[in-house]
């Protein structure tokens, strides 16, 4: 089953067919959260381009730097816009009191705080990446 995205402003399901589409055969996906900003990405040429024009990664850029897709996209890491400041937390969250969360001024800030705090976190991603 494709990973549901829902980051607090925005939620798809990864793996979602863009709605412009070229010829017959779709050439776009939904894929998971822009690490700059948790805005809605897709594929773009091998790799990913955001869907906020103000992004640097955004493929409205002149100069879209080359990233690697996120290795926590498709995982058990989940993102979410919590007031300004963005939340990383695991599938099955319960609330802050009960379960373990990280925040960053980024998703990826965010992503990095929850490994650094939860070992455990690496594990499962790596399991469930296969
Ligand atoms: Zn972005």
């Amino acid at each position: 089953m494709s990973k549901q995205y829902d980051t607090g402003k925005h939620k798809w399901t990864h793996g979602t067919v863009v709605e412009w589409v070229y010829g017959r055969t779709p050439s776009r996906w939904l894929l998971g959260p822009c690490p700059r900003c948790g805005m809605v990405t897709s594929n773009y040429g091998g790799k990913y381009s955001c869907h906020d024009d103000y992004c640097p990664n955004s493929a409205s850029q002149f100069a879209c730097p080359p990233e690697p897709t996120p290795d926590w996209w498709n995982t058990n890491i989940n993102v979410q816009l919590d007031w300004n400041m963005w939340c990383a937390f695991l599938d099955g969250f319960v609330n802050l009191q009960e379960s373990e969360a990280a925040f960053g001024d980024t998703p990826r800030d965010a992503v990095a705080a929850l490994r650094k705090l939860d070992q455990s976190a690496s594990t499962a991603i790596q399991k469930e990446a296969k």
